[in-house]
């Protein structure tokens, strides 16, 4: 399997953490003191983040739910707010995964970056999209958090995050899943990427689409576990109050008055 993206993505995760992030954080627009893409602080940690939930295939999503339940794993879930609710079989899953202890974010109402949106625009998406992540999980609402759909951010979108008092987390391990089947490939670049500290970006699984994260989550929880890291959530891996930004004061990330338009977005669906 030769993709593009296998081949970019096989690649940047053979850079160094703080080469990578750099780049990332250039390329996608995310950047700011409230944007994280790993912790320093977690010696033996790492969080494990499953993006698109909960997958519009309900049943695959409540076998995710039945395997990180018997893998005793809790993960944060970034939250499609038009896909949880598409019906109250998504939205009693998503309010099964709080209570087994998963976390939610914030991942806008649609599947679309939304880096062409107006202030106000991404604000009223962000804060639907909130507003039933706290009407599930109203214990977090003090504690808000946005991954932007596509990974890609632009001066608006970081303008109304701070705003509205959100950190915002991407992360220092992908594979671009979406787009690269093969349960073993993924496994092998994740752990690749992947050191103490580390946030981990997977997705739901859908029919014809990402199946392999079925498989991928049991053989990636036993390497890390193997290799001594345990796994948490964005929450638990970043407590409050919020730590000093990682990489504050570099000037690769210095682009708050740089136009969305000359960001080159790196796309992470
Ligand atoms: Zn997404």
């Amino acid at each position: 399997m030769h993709t593009l993206s296998s081949v970019v993505f096989g690649g940047l995760n053979r850079l160094s953490r703080k080469t990578r992030i750099a780049v990332m954080s250039t390329a996608t627009g995310v950047h700011g003191d409230n944007t994280v893409f790993c912790s320093l602080d977690a010696a033996s940690r790492v969080a494990l983040t499953i993006d698109d939930a909960p997958s519009l295939a309900a049943p695959l999503f409540k076998q995710l739910l039945d395997l990180l339940k018997e893998l005793n794993v809790q993960v944060s879930f970034q939250v499609i707010s038009s896909y949880a609710a598409k019906s109250e079989e998504h939205m009693a899953l998503l309010r099964r995964a709080v209570a087994e202890g998963h976390h939610l974010v914030n991942h806008s109402v649609k599947d679309a970056p939304c880096i062409r949106c107006s202030k106000e625009e991404f604000r009223a998406m962000l804060l639907e999209c909130q507003a039933l992540i706290d009407g599930i999980s109203p214990g977090t609402a003090a504690d808000r958090w946005f991954r932007p759909p596509s990974g890609v951010m632009s001066a608006a979108m970081r303008q109304v995050c701070r705003e509205e008092g959100f950190r915002v987390v991407l992360g220092d391990a992908y594979s671009d899943d979406p787009h690269v089947s093969g349960a073993e490939w993924h496994v092998r670049t994740l752990l690749r990427a992947t050191e103490a500290g580390s946030v981990i970006i997977i997705h739901c699984p859908e029919v014809g689409l990402r199946s392999q994260t079925l498989d991928v989550v049991p053989k990636l929880v036993a390497a890390l576990r193997g290799r001594g890291l345990e796994l948490a959530t964005v929450a638990q891996h970043f407590p409050l109050p919020s730590q000093e930004p990682i990489w504050k004061g570099s000037s690769l990330l210095n682009l708050e008055t740089s136009n969305a338009s000359l960001v080159r977005p790196l796309r992470l669906p």
